[in-house]
């Protein structure tokens, strides 16, 4: 690690509780790597602080500071400037620092996926897309979707009015009718094949490992592949039940790499190599004792 002086750059995450995170391991590795000299602490921030805690950290000069759970639209009135794509999911996990003071929002989740799905080759391009879950990161992943071009959304949700909702939306925001919102149990009625399933709820999630959002392996045999946006357990039962059926399934800790690197290139305006993300990935799979 770079010796900490008065240069050192300071970044973090707001978040309450400050809980167990690995994105300082994320960062610190990159700076240590790249002989970048910043260090990233976890930042627990209570409620009613967090547009002090924004300002007190634009007058230390922060770079930029990672948002989660439960700030992730709470901040949105404490920037000064949204990234177009932040504004039209109105979910903000990076602050980026301007030159004139202040921190633009941008959300760095869903172009993590997209990397992470690039990398998988499960590229949503002219793809059907089943999007299990209608909460914060399926209606980033939903407007994703339809921006990289896949041909039709369904947003299968236990709460439908939600679903529909989210539905409503992105039909709005594309000007055209490819989000189509269901109950989870109307899976029964999709009827065609090849599908790329996108899990984004919370079931299935370590300590609740042998949960799964559906069970019937009738769903599986529609599937082309299938995306879990958890990553602990390193194998959840979803994706186990996808390779079952021996269709390609992949876990969410390389999302999680890529919206910490891409972040960390807007703070630091650098480019990760490749070769240092796989250094990074491994290093998160030691520390949550998981693989691929
Ligand atoms: P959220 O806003 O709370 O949404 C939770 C979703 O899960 C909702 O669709 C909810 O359905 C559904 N759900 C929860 N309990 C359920 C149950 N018992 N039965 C059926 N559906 C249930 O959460 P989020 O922030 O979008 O996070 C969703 C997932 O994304 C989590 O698993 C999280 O680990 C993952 N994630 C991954 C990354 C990464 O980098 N890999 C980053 C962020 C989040 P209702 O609408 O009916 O309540």
């Amino acid at each position: 690690m770079h010796e900490i002086d008065s240069h050192t750059a300071v970044c973090g995450l707001l978040g309450y509780p400050s809980g167990h995170s690995v994105s300082p391991a994320i960062h610190n590795t990159l700076s240590e790597q790249l002989g970048i000299n910043m260090v990233y602490v976890p930042l627990a921030v209570e409620e009613d602080k967090l547009g002090t805690v924004i300002a007190g950290a634009d007058g230390w000069k922060f770079p930029g500071m990672n948002v989660t759970i439960p700030y992730k639209e709470k901040v949105i009135p404490f920037c000064s400037e949204l990234d177009p794509f932040a504004e039209k999911i109105g979910a903000v996990n990076t602050l980026v620092r301007q030159e004139a003071g202040g921190y633009k929002g941008y959300n760095t989740d869903a172009p993590g996926l997209y990397r992470a799905l690039q990398e998988e080759g499960m590229d949503p391009l002219d793809k059907e897309v089943i999007l299990l879950g209608a909460g914060g990161v399926a209606k980033a992943i939903s407007v994703l979707m339809m921006e990289k071009g896949a041909k039709r959304v369904y947003i299968l949700n236990r709460t439908v009015e939600k679903a529909e909702k989210l539905a409503e939306e992105c039909n709005r925001i594309a000007g055209k009718n490819l989000v189509i919102p269901m109950a989870l149990s109307d899976y029964k009625n999709l009827t065609g094949s090849g599908y790329l399933a996108i899990q984004a709820t919370n079931i299935g999630m370590f300590p609740n490992s042998d949960a799964v959002v559906i069970d019937d392996d009738s769903f599986y045999e529609k599937l082309d592949a299938g995306f879990d946006t958890i990553y602990n357990p390193a194998e959840t039962v979803f994706m186990k039940k996808c390779r079952a059926h021996g269709k390609k399934a992949v876990n969410g800790l390389k999302m999680l790499l890529y919206q910490g690197i891409i972040a960390y290139e807007l703070w630091n305006n650098v480019s990760v190599p490749e070769k240092l993300a796989d250094q990074v990935y491994e290093k998160l799979c030691g520390i949550l004792g998981t693989g691929k």
